[in-house]
């Protein structure tokens, strides 16, 4: 099942404002899929696109995680970001299980932040195979929209040490595209996938964020939040966006629990 809504009151992207911005590339008038998850990088390269001069559709997942937050969050960023449209599609990766964020498994809390990034210790928030069925989704919808990029929030430093979020993860991925659609083999369209954080730290990417307007009081990425929706402030998520904020010496602007100092 596919549910589709629109963002943005006209319809339409804003576009990026004359005074300040960078030149628009070529690129300026082409459509973009940007996955969007609702929390602090998925936003942030939503931002990153439109900033580039594309139009953005974003592309949501509810695939059984344990809230539905973070699907607000991204239901709200798109519109804040003025995406041209906005689709969540339902994919039930409860059946599947396997991880803390889909099965009724604790999620890790106050991990050193220093050993989250460890392959060799693939944690259990751990989605199996998430990111190639997401951007499989991703092509099919590029494909149907006419679009030849994609952006993902994926970041090889201050990560969880998830196998998909590697740059050889990423060249793989595009190999794929260059095979797996209609457009590139009869030499229409080369699908690029755009991975604008892979190289960045938290901080840093924060720091693009702010400068690009991001209001991140919107996004969510917490991957065990209360009822009321507060983050915890001990997984895995939550500690290093707050070490982000810290370096960048401003307030995380998102919901915590009371007893979160930051
Ligand atoms: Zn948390």
């Amino acid at each position: 099942m596919v549910k589709t809504s629109r963002s943005g009151k006209s319809g339409k992207p804003q576009r990026p404002r004359s005074a300040g911005s960078p030149p628009v590339r070529p690129e300026a008038a082409s459509k973009a899929v940007v996955l969007l998850s609702g929390g602090l990088d998925s936003t942030t390269v939503l931002a990153m696109a439109r900033e580039q001069g594309f139009i953005p559709y974003a592309l949501s997942f509810r695939y059984g995680q344990r809230h539905h937050i973070e699907l607000a969050a991204a239901e709200a960023v798109a519109q804040q970001l003025g995406a041209a449209g906005h689709i969540v599609i339902d994919i039930d990766l409860r059946i599947l299980g396997g991880s803390a964020l889909t099965a009724d498994l604790p999620v890790p809390k106050d991990r050193d932040p220093a050993a989250m990034n460890k392959t060799d210790a693939i944690p259990i928030t751990y989605v199996p195979a998430r990111n190639t069925i997401f951007l499989s989704y991703a092509l099919a919808y590029a494909e149907v929209l006419g679009a030849a990029d994609i952006f993902l929030g994926i970041n090889a430093l201050d990560y969880s040490g998830y196998p998909d979020c590697r740059p050889e993860y990423l060249r793989a991925f595009q190999r794929l595209a260059d095979l797996a659609t209609r457009a590139g083999v009869q030499g229409q369209t080369r699908m690029r996938v755009h991975a604008p954080l892979l190289h960045l730290t938290k901080a840093q990417i924060i720091a693009r964020g702010v400068a690009l307007g991001v209001d991140y009081g919107l996004t969510r990425s917490c991957y065990d939040p209360g009822s009321d929706g507060a983050a915890c402030g001990r997984c895995d998520s939550c500690q290093l966006r707050l070490l982000g904020f810290a370096q960048n010496g401003r307030p995380d602007p998102a919901p915590y629990a009371a007893a979160v100092p930051r």
